[in-house]
């Protein structure tokens, strides 16, 4: 399948031969047409399979043709969780609407106010915002939302996660209720279901991959590790294998800059982002990981939602995430674009649990191995499942060297139809809620694993 016979014309297919975007991901080949043909859509999109393009292209081909924006106004409207995935969707608006006339703009929190409410003065095509900043500069009259054409709900898994869905509610009361509907979620709750069901009755469910799967060409293992090896397991394993670039993710602001004090010490160049950070300071320790001044950069999961780093071949848990849904952001940060990628989670005997959790929504089970020379001595407490399962297709000691990686990914490459040893098998749908038979993992997805039905999870979800 060609670009072109999606239906976007010349300016939007000059810039995809640009970025050497061949032909379009399976999220891409069944959204575009259908958001062209105006449809209400709820995609079930994971990150790194293109998610972005298949709205933004054909917003912009729909765009391209309207009259100028209006002073204060949009014409589209896409709301994000995180500044950073913001500020990515804008990029790409960017990218892919160079031949274009698309005026488009971006605004988040923790940036200063005034220089977005000028940049909204005479109006955008396409506004990229995150929820509170927007609501903000609503109240203080820098822009208007009765003329949004188009809204866009992206990773709305997350928005609803950390807790945007009154803000997001107010937002789209304030659109008019003529407005097309493009929702995007990695996960699909009831929850996530309901939101879309009340953007309308005839929204129509689209499904490249099945929701809660977790991207295909990652390998994934589980090393059985003491809390206190952690650091070291890491500083050996970056080193002996000869990580060039890998993205850690801690569960703490706390843990991710004692992460980053161990691996600077030991000579490995390392940065951090967390909700601690300014936002300049998260731009800027982003940029730097990207443009491989530091060779790890440790954050924690909302700080690290929606960034995309091209190539990014490892990601390592060192903590499990305490939310299943948490472990498929984790590790969609590698293995995108079709690409091969490495995810390592380290797993004390304290986090058993959260494995089950995660095996459990994505319905497979992950290897689990230990490193030779960081066999676990910590013991299970009864009833635990402490004892290591050796299911690596490996047998011996698993070697994620740069070094060893299959030499058949190219950057820029087109993506893969899935398929892997950890996916389950997939089908291409298209068809309305009302009779949906998609297999979603209920309210699981954003719970932590709790052992106790009932019981309050001991971790409450912290914005940071
Ligand atoms: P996303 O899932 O939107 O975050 O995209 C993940 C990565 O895939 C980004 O770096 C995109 O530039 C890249 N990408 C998106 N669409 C294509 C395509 N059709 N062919 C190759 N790369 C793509």
């Amino acid at each position: 399948m060609l670009f072109k016979e999606l239906g976007l014309s010349e300016p939007i297919l000059k810039s995809l031969e640009e970025l050497d975007h061949k032909e379009p991901s399976e999220i891409q080949e069944q959204a575009i047409p259908m958001i062209l043909a105006g449809k209400n859509i709820m995609a079930a999109a994971q990150t790194g399979t293109g998610k972005t393009g298949s709205f933004v292209l054909p917003m912009l081909e729909m765009l391209n043709e309207k009259a100028k924006p209006y002073a204060k106004n949009a014409h589209a409207l896409v709301l994000t969780p995180t500044r950073e995935l913001a500020a990515q969707v804008r990029e790409n608006v960017h990218k892919y609407g160079k031949f274009t006339n698309i005026k488009s703009t971006v605004v988040y929190g923790g940036a200063k106010i005034f220089p977005q409410k000028s940049k909204l003065k005479k109006g955008v095509d396409i506004l990229v915002a995150t929820p509170g900043r927007l609501l903000d500069l609503v109240n203080q009259k820098a822009v208007k939302l009765d003329r949004v054409q188009i809204l866009v709900l992206d990773e709305a898994d997350h928005m609803l996660d950390m807790g945007f869905i009154h803000d997001i509610k107010k937002i789209i009361a304030m659109t008019p209720s003529t407005r097309q509907n493009l929702l995007f979620s990695a996960t699909f709750s009831p929850e996530i279901k309901k939101l879309a069901q009340s953007l309308g009755e005839d929204i129509i469910e689209i499904s490249a991959q099945s929701p809660n799967t977790t991207v295909t060409k990652i390998k994934q293992m589980v090393y059985h590790v003491d809390k206190n090896k952690k650091n070291d397991l890491l500083t050996h394993m970056i080193k002996d294998e000869e990580w060039d670039q890998v993205l850690v993710f801690s569960r703490t602001k706390h843990g991710c800059e004692k992460i980053a004090d161990y691996l600077n010490a030991a000579g490995i160049k390392t940065g951090t982002i967390h909700g601690d950070k300014t936002q300049g300071a998260r731009t800027k320790a982003l940029r730097e990981f990207k443009g491989k001044f530091f060779q790890v950069l440790v954050a924690t999961d909302v700080a690290a939602r929606g960034i995309d780093i091209s190539n990014l071949p490892f990601v390592v848990n060192f903590d499990m995430p305490t939310y299943p849904n948490d472990y498929i952001h984790r590790i969609g940060r590698t293995g995108r674009a079709g690409q091969e990628g490495t995810a390592i989670s380290f797993m004390s005997v304290d986090e058993h649990k959260f494995l089950r959790g995660i095996e459990g929504l994505l319905k497979i089970k992950i290897d689990q191995t230990s490193h030779e020379s960081f066999k676990p001595n910590e013991k299970p407490s009864v009833g635990g499942r402490g004892k290591p399962r050796s299911r690596g297709p490996r047998g011996g000691k698993p070697s994620f060297s740069r070094n060893r990686r299959s030499s058949d990914s190219k950057p820029g490459g087109s993506f893969s139809k899935p398929g892997g040893s950890n996916s389950r098998s997939t089908t291409s749908k298209a068809r309305s809620t009302g009779n949906s038979n998609l297999k979603s993992a209920g309210n699981s997805a954003n719970k932590p694993y709790n052992k106790k039905k009932g019981s309050k999870p001991k971790t409450s979800w912290k914005k940071n």
